[in-house]
Protein backbone atom coordinates (compact mmCIF):
# COMPACT_ATOMS: atom_id res chain seq x y z
CA UNK A 1 0.00 0.00 0.00
CA UNK A 2 1.37 3.41 -0.71
CA UNK A 3 0.69 5.87 1.34
CA UNK A 4 -1.51 9.31 0.43
CA UNK A 5 1.77 11.25 0.89
CA UNK A 6 3.72 8.88 -1.38
CA UNK A 7 1.00 9.13 -3.85
CA UNK A 8 3.76 10.35 -6.87
CA UNK A 9 2.99 9.70 -10.57
CA UNK A 10 5.61 10.05 -13.26
CA UNK A 11 4.25 9.96 -16.96
CA UNK A 12 6.60 10.29 -19.53
CA UNK A 13 6.47 9.56 -23.40
CA UNK A 14 7.04 11.16 -26.67
CA UNK A 15 5.61 14.62 -27.87
CA UNK A 16 1.90 13.93 -28.29
CA UNK A 17 1.15 10.73 -26.85
CA UNK A 18 -1.16 11.67 -24.61
CA UNK A 19 0.51 12.96 -21.52
CA UNK A 20 -0.51 16.17 -20.47
CA UNK A 21 -4.32 15.13 -21.41
CA UNK A 22 -4.26 12.39 -19.30
CA UNK A 23 -2.43 13.76 -16.59
CA UNK A 24 -4.49 16.32 -16.34
CA UNK A 25 -7.41 14.07 -16.01
CA UNK A 26 -5.55 11.86 -13.36
CA UNK A 27 -5.47 14.85 -11.15
CA UNK A 28 -8.91 15.52 -11.20
CA UNK A 29 -10.07 12.18 -10.56
CA UNK A 30 -7.76 11.48 -7.51
CA UNK A 31 -8.09 15.33 -6.65
CA UNK A 32 -3.80 16.14 -6.75
CA UNK A 33 -1.93 18.87 -8.82
CA UNK A 34 -0.78 18.26 -11.97
CA UNK A 35 3.03 19.37 -12.94
CA UNK A 36 3.16 20.10 -16.65
CA UNK A 37 7.28 20.13 -16.79
CA UNK A 38 7.21 21.10 -20.45
CA UNK A 39 6.36 23.82 -19.71
CA UNK A 40 9.23 25.05 -17.57
CA UNK A 41 11.86 24.08 -20.95
CA UNK A 42 9.10 26.17 -23.12
CA UNK A 43 9.39 29.10 -20.55
CA UNK A 44 12.99 28.97 -21.18
CA UNK A 45 12.84 28.28 -24.79
CA UNK A 46 10.61 31.41 -25.52
CA UNK A 47 12.43 33.67 -23.28
CA UNK A 48 16.08 32.84 -25.10
CA UNK A 49 14.12 33.00 -28.57
CA UNK A 50 13.00 36.49 -27.02
CA UNK A 51 15.77 37.68 -26.38
CA UNK A 52 17.67 36.32 -29.36
CA UNK A 53 20.22 34.07 -27.89
CA UNK A 54 21.19 30.99 -29.49
CA UNK A 55 19.31 28.06 -27.86
CA UNK A 56 22.23 25.56 -28.04
CA UNK A 57 24.78 27.69 -26.34
CA UNK A 58 25.25 26.83 -23.04
CA UNK A 59 27.48 29.54 -21.30
CA UNK A 60 24.79 31.73 -22.78
CA UNK A 61 21.73 30.22 -21.71
CA UNK A 62 23.54 29.65 -18.14
CA UNK A 63 23.66 33.35 -18.14
CA UNK A 64 20.58 34.07 -19.09
CA UNK A 65 19.11 31.59 -16.25
CA UNK A 66 20.88 33.03 -13.84
CA UNK A 67 18.84 36.68 -14.55
CA UNK A 68 15.48 34.95 -15.37
CA UNK A 69 12.97 34.55 -12.82
CA UNK A 70 10.87 31.32 -13.01
CA UNK A 71 7.81 30.95 -10.91
CA UNK A 72 4.97 28.38 -11.33
CA UNK A 73 1.91 28.87 -9.49
CA UNK A 74 -1.48 26.48 -9.02
CA UNK A 75 -4.60 28.61 -9.42
CA UNK A 76 -7.41 26.44 -8.87
CA UNK A 77 -5.35 23.56 -9.54
CA UNK A 78 -4.14 24.56 -12.79
CA UNK A 79 -0.70 25.39 -13.62
CA UNK A 80 0.57 29.11 -14.80
CA UNK A 81 3.87 29.78 -15.90
CA UNK A 82 5.65 33.30 -15.32
CA UNK A 83 9.23 34.52 -16.73
CA UNK A 84 9.98 37.90 -14.97
CA UNK A 85 6.57 38.29 -13.56
CA UNK A 86 4.94 37.67 -16.67
CA UNK A 87 2.30 35.15 -17.25
CA UNK A 88 3.50 33.16 -20.66
CA UNK A 89 1.23 30.01 -20.30
CA UNK A 90 -0.47 31.27 -23.38
CA UNK A 91 2.63 31.82 -25.71
CA UNK A 92 4.36 28.24 -25.27
CA UNK A 93 2.86 25.89 -27.39
CA UNK A 94 3.71 27.20 -30.80
CA UNK A 95 5.50 25.16 -32.78
CA UNK A 96 9.00 27.34 -32.44
CA UNK A 97 8.63 26.83 -28.87
CA UNK A 98 8.55 23.21 -29.46
CA UNK A 99 12.02 23.12 -30.89
CA UNK A 100 13.70 25.99 -28.60
CA UNK A 101 12.49 24.01 -25.79
CA UNK A 102 13.76 20.21 -27.20
CA UNK A 103 17.39 22.70 -27.63
CA UNK A 104 17.76 24.30 -24.48
CA UNK A 105 16.86 20.88 -22.50
CA UNK A 106 19.87 19.10 -23.98
CA UNK A 107 22.10 21.85 -21.73
CA UNK A 108 22.80 20.29 -18.49
CA UNK A 109 22.72 24.06 -16.78
CA UNK A 110 18.94 24.40 -17.91
CA UNK A 111 18.02 20.46 -16.73
CA UNK A 112 19.34 20.87 -13.17
CA UNK A 113 17.74 24.14 -12.39
CA UNK A 114 14.65 22.94 -13.31
CA UNK A 115 14.93 19.57 -12.33
CA UNK A 116 15.39 21.24 -9.01
CA UNK A 117 12.38 22.85 -9.09
CA UNK A 118 10.36 19.56 -9.81
CA UNK A 119 12.05 17.39 -7.14
CA UNK A 120 11.34 20.64 -4.57
CA UNK A 121 7.34 20.55 -6.00
CA UNK A 122 7.03 17.14 -5.59
CA UNK A 123 8.30 16.83 -2.21
CA UNK A 124 5.28 19.43 -0.69
CA UNK A 125 2.37 17.33 -2.07
CA UNK A 126 0.82 14.38 -3.90
CA UNK A 127 1.43 15.03 -7.43
CA UNK A 128 1.35 13.63 -11.17
CA UNK A 129 3.66 14.76 -13.54
CA UNK A 130 4.70 14.72 -16.77
CA UNK A 131 7.82 14.62 -19.51
CA UNK A 132 10.33 12.86 -20.68
CA UNK A 133 12.59 11.89 -17.74
CA UNK A 134 10.55 12.17 -14.27
CA UNK A 135 10.75 8.06 -14.46
CA UNK A 136 14.23 7.49 -14.74
CA UNK A 137 16.03 11.28 -13.40
CA UNK A 138 13.75 13.52 -11.97
CA UNK A 139 12.08 11.11 -9.57
CA UNK A 140 13.16 7.32 -9.56
CA UNK A 141 11.75 6.52 -6.56
CA UNK A 142 8.33 7.62 -7.69
CA UNK A 143 6.08 4.16 -6.83
CA UNK A 144 3.97 4.63 -9.82
CA UNK A 145 5.38 5.27 -13.77
CA UNK A 146 3.80 5.06 -16.83
CA UNK A 147 5.38 5.47 -20.43
CA UNK A 148 2.80 6.48 -22.96
CA UNK A 149 3.57 5.85 -26.60
CA UNK A 150 1.38 5.42 -29.58
CA UNK A 151 2.11 5.65 -33.52
CA UNK A 152 3.88 8.39 -35.03
CA UNK A 153 1.11 9.14 -37.72
CA UNK A 154 -1.73 9.17 -34.73
CA UNK A 155 0.68 11.30 -32.45
CA UNK A 156 1.06 14.08 -35.76
CA UNK A 157 -2.81 13.99 -35.50
CA UNK A 158 -3.34 14.57 -32.35
CA UNK A 159 -0.92 17.53 -32.24
CA UNK A 160 -2.18 19.13 -35.07
CA UNK A 161 -5.22 19.15 -33.51
CA UNK A 162 -4.11 20.72 -30.21
CA UNK A 163 -2.30 23.23 -32.66
CA UNK A 164 -5.75 23.95 -34.50
CA UNK A 165 -7.36 24.25 -31.41
CA UNK A 166 -5.24 26.89 -30.11
CA UNK A 167 -5.84 28.93 -33.68
CA UNK A 168 -2.98 27.84 -35.50
CA UNK A 169 -4.51 27.42 -39.18
CA UNK A 170 -0.79 27.23 -41.02
CA UNK A 171 0.91 24.09 -40.07
CA UNK A 172 0.13 20.98 -42.07
CA UNK A 173 0.38 17.80 -40.85
CA UNK A 174 3.35 16.20 -42.75
CA UNK A 175 4.92 19.66 -41.03
CA UNK A 176 3.66 18.77 -38.10
CA UNK A 177 5.08 14.91 -38.09
CA UNK A 178 8.33 15.80 -39.01
CA UNK A 179 9.03 18.62 -36.05
CA UNK A 180 7.52 15.71 -33.87
CA UNK A 181 9.96 13.20 -35.41
CA UNK A 182 12.50 15.50 -34.81
CA UNK A 183 12.36 16.84 -31.49
CA UNK A 184 11.74 13.11 -30.45
CA UNK A 185 15.24 12.15 -32.27
CA UNK A 186 16.74 14.95 -30.43
CA UNK A 187 15.66 14.50 -26.89
CA UNK A 188 15.85 10.49 -27.18
CA UNK A 189 19.97 11.10 -28.61
CA UNK A 190 20.99 13.88 -25.57
CA UNK A 191 23.65 12.44 -23.45
CA UNK A 192 21.71 13.66 -20.15
CA UNK A 193 18.45 12.45 -18.97
CA UNK A 194 17.35 11.32 -22.68
CA UNK A 195 13.88 10.54 -23.26
CA UNK A 196 13.67 6.72 -22.35
CA UNK A 197 11.11 4.48 -20.53
CA UNK A 198 11.90 3.36 -16.82
CA UNK A 199 12.54 -0.22 -16.02
CA UNK A 200 9.92 -0.17 -13.49
CA UNK A 201 7.40 1.89 -16.27
CA UNK A 202 3.95 0.40 -17.03
CA UNK A 203 4.02 1.05 -20.88
CA UNK A 204 0.55 2.23 -22.46
CA UNK A 205 0.21 1.86 -26.20
CA UNK A 206 -1.98 4.80 -26.96
CA UNK A 207 -3.06 4.61 -30.88
CA UNK A 208 -6.38 2.36 -30.80
CA UNK A 209 -7.47 3.98 -26.92
CA UNK A 210 -9.88 6.91 -26.22
CA UNK A 211 -8.42 9.07 -23.41
CA UNK A 212 -11.34 7.95 -21.10
CA UNK A 213 -9.57 4.19 -21.39
CA UNK A 214 -6.43 5.53 -20.95
CA UNK A 215 -7.43 7.17 -17.82
CA UNK A 216 -9.11 4.17 -16.91
CA UNK A 217 -5.52 2.19 -17.36
CA UNK A 218 -3.48 4.61 -15.01
CA UNK A 219 -5.85 5.02 -12.25
CA UNK A 220 -6.76 1.33 -12.20
CA UNK A 221 -3.15 0.69 -12.09
CA UNK A 222 -2.86 3.23 -9.00
CA UNK A 223 -5.85 2.28 -6.74
CA UNK A 224 -4.94 -1.31 -6.85
CA UNK A 225 -1.81 -0.59 -5.34
CA UNK A 226 -3.54 1.90 -2.90
CA UNK A 227 -5.81 -0.43 -1.34
CA UNK A 228 -3.83 -3.27 -1.88
O1 LIG B 1 6.07 17.94 -23.21
P1 LIG B 1 6.39 19.10 -24.12
O2 LIG B 1 6.17 18.80 -25.57
O3 LIG B 1 5.71 20.35 -23.69
O4 LIG B 1 7.96 19.34 -23.92
C1 LIG B 1 8.68 20.25 -24.70
C2 LIG B 1 10.12 19.83 -24.75
O5 LIG B 1 10.70 19.97 -23.45
C3 LIG B 1 10.37 18.36 -25.11
O6 LIG B 1 10.51 18.15 -26.51
C4 LIG B 1 11.66 18.03 -24.40
O7 LIG B 1 12.78 18.40 -25.18
C5 LIG B 1 11.64 18.94 -23.19
N1 LIG B 1 11.32 18.24 -21.98
C6 LIG B 1 12.33 17.53 -21.34
N2 LIG B 1 12.11 16.93 -20.15
C7 LIG B 1 10.90 16.99 -19.57
C8 LIG B 1 9.83 17.68 -20.22
C9 LIG B 1 10.08 18.27 -21.43
O8 LIG B 1 13.44 17.45 -21.85
N3 LIG B 1 10.74 16.43 -18.38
Amino acid sequence: MVPEEQLIIAVDGPAGAGKSTIARLVAKKLNILYLDTGAMYRAVGLKALREGISTSHEAQIGDMLKKTDLDIRFIDQEQRIFIDGQDVTNDIRTPDVSMAASDVSALPVVRKALVKIQREIAARQPLILDGRDIGTYVLPDAPFKFFLTASASERAKRRLADLRGRGDQASSLEAVRMDMERRDRQDSERAFAPLRQAEDAMLVDTTQLTIDEVVDVLISKILDRQVS
